[in-house]
């Protein structure tokens, strides 16, 4: 599943693109009615970046497409006459490179005259982003502070209008680091205790091929004090949270069976 980390890798790796004039094909049916590629077709492509789990390429004269991987999406590049196999969403091609998109995607093209990647609408309700450098934790909390203070923490910190770019794993990883329950109401949440948790997010996110301590490993020992990882379905998504049920405190309402997930 692409989260935050990832898309910032893909905005990466399309970086040799950019500056360069591009000509783009959609082979993929469902892309090629959207008629993307030939709104961009033969434009130059000036920036690139990621913003929480949205990937924005901006063409000059401000129009941006926003892909928004979901589960399986994918972007690669590949040197320009590299064989493409099967029908991508869209090949973009400069003199030296292919940049290739396949799968899950979602496209939409915007104008953005300031060419900040602040788009009205969808875009401009996402929170900030927990890749920045540094992150921006004071309007995330302000963010968390202005929700239902009813909410669960682990159930808000997926919900990307609050901070964007947190999926399932990396938001078990997060609170487990630290030592917040995901079945804290928002009101038990101390602001010091929420810039914690995103804080240290944001951190093992950044960290490169970090060991899993709690996301899938129901029933096996905690880390640090070796008591069973559980986990539970959480929020209206019913996304598995994983959490240590001693180091991570347990109020009164977390479930306390364990739920094997296959
Ligand atoms: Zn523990």
């Amino acid at each position: 599943v692409p989260e935050g980390d990832s898309l910032h890798r893909a905005a990466a790796r399309l970086q040799p693109l950019v500056g360069q004039v591009v000509s783009v094909e959609a082979q993929h049916p469902r892309a090629r009615v959207l008629g993307v590629a030939e709104a961009i077709d033969g434009k130059r492509l000036a920036r690139v970046h990621a913003v929480g789990k949205n990937l924005l390429l901006t063409f000059e004269e401000g129009l941006v497409l926003r892909s928004h991987l979901r589960m399986s999406g994918r972007w690669t590049v590949r040197p320009a006459g590299a064989p493409v196999a099967g029908k991508p969403w869209l090949v973009l091609r400069s003199d030296e490179h292919q940049a290739i998109l396949r799968g899950g995607a979602v496209l939409e093209l915007a104008f953005d005259a300031t060419s900040t990647g602040l788009l009205r609408g969808r875009l401009g309700r996402l929170g900030p982003d927990v890749m920045a450098e540094p992150p921006d934790l004071d309007a995330m909390v302000a963010r968390f502070r202005a929700a239902d203070q009813d909410r669960e923490l682990g159930d808000a910190l997926l919900d990307q209008r609050l901070v964007a770019g947190i999926g399932n794993m990396w938001r078990a990883e997060g609170l487990f680091l630290a030592r917040v329950s995901p079945w804290a109401r928002l009101r038990d949440v101390s602001d010091e205790e929420l810039r914690r948790v995103l804080e240290e997010t944001a951190a093992a996110m950044h960290a490169p091929r970090r060991r899993r301590l709690v996301y899938g490993k129901v029933g096996r020992p905690c880390p640090r004090c070796a008591v069973p990882i559980a986990a539970w379905r959480q929020g209206d998504d019913a996304r598995t949270a994983y959490w240590c049920p001693a180091c991570q405190g347990t109020p009164a309402r977390a479930p306390r069976q364990l739920a094997r997930r296959t």
